[in-house]
């Protein structure tokens, strides 16, 4: 169990699966200073103060000149440490397989799809596959210049998370005000994910944290009438998965669980399995 579930999953097993996540009443306590103070809600504020054509570019920006820190020979360590402790309490997020990305979408209450921020700074254009759950498109859509979102049905939203799945995305859940609170679930291309590259590339793990799950290939369906056909190979986004001459093979170490590489195995050969009781992936995060 990572810590995050030690510390919030209670009965449900995982703390994204625990309804107060989603509850008004745990955004009404940690917005409790805003309300003292009579004013917006930080996020809120956030989203006003950046919600021009520069809006997200110029904080994201700065993040990852901190970011960039970590890489530095002497004081890499202690940025590492601090932006653990930040990515903990502000806004970061876990790796989760589709079917988990489903049941999260059922413990919301309303969902809309943003245009993802990353992909916009990095790559410069807007694709919607950033989906977001109440209070955020509401906020978005208070502002005065008005935030472009897509409100969706619960079932809309399920069928997108499987459009972004078969584009090979990666489904992570991202809190927002700190942990339980659920915001949303991006679905992530990797290289341009502002909190999978601190992980991948600076090791601040607590930006991107592994999925309860990790990859197994059954062998013996593998090398079966296509073997080594390498489709597993090609979807996933962490390398994590290679041929050999047995058959494909997960590196436990580099395996996220995010559950991509199944998608493409025609003979059936991956499955996801509980990483808790995983005798390696147990203690990776
Ligand atoms: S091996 Fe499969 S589950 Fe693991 S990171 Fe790659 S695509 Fe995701
Ligand atoms: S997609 Fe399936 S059959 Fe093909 S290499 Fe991967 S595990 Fe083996």
């Amino acid at each position: 169990m990572c810590d995050f579930c030690r510390k919030h999953a209670e009965k449900y097993g995982k703390w994204y699966l625990n309804p107060k996540g989603y509850s008004e009443e745990l955004f009404y306590k940690l917005t409790l200073l805003d309300r003292i103070l009579n004013r917006r809600p930080l996020r809120e504020r956030e989203m006003w103060k950046y919600s021009d054509a520069a809006w997200y570019p110029l904080p994201i920006s700065k993040t990852l000149g901190l970011v960039d820190l970590a890489a530095k020979p002497l004081i890499g360590g202690l940025v590492r440490v601090i932006g653990n402790v930040i990515a903990v309490r502000e806004h970061a997020g876990q790796v989760v397989p589709l079917e988990d990305a489903y049941r999260i979408v059922e413990l919301s209450e309303k969902q809309a799809l943003f245009p993802c921020m990353c992909k916009r700074l990095f790559k410069g254009d807007d694709e919607y596959k950033c989906l977001n759950f109440t209070p955020a498109p509401d906020f978005a859509e208070k502002h005065p210049r008005g935030w472009r979102v897509k409100w969706l049905e619960r079932e809309e939203a399920k069928e997108k998370l499987e459009e972004f799945s078969e584009k090979g995305y990666v489904h992570a859940v991202f809190w927002w005000y700190g942990l339980p609170q659920v915001i949303c679930v991006c679905n992530c291309d990797v290289r341009y994910c502002y909190a999978a590259r601190p992980r991948l590339w600076y090791g601040i793990r607590k930006a991107y944290v592994k999925a309860e799950y990790v990859a197994e290939v059954d062998q013996d369906r593998c090398s079966g009438d296509i073997p080594r056909c390498g489709n597993c190979v090609a979807r996933c986004q962490f390398g994590a998965i290679t041929l050999t001459s047995k058959g494909a093979s997960v590196d436990t170490y580099k395996c996220f669980g995010c559950g991509q590489c199944r998608f493409g195995c025609e003979e059936d050969a991956v499955r996801l399995v509980d990483r808790n009781t995983h005798p390696i992936a147990k203690g990776l995060w």
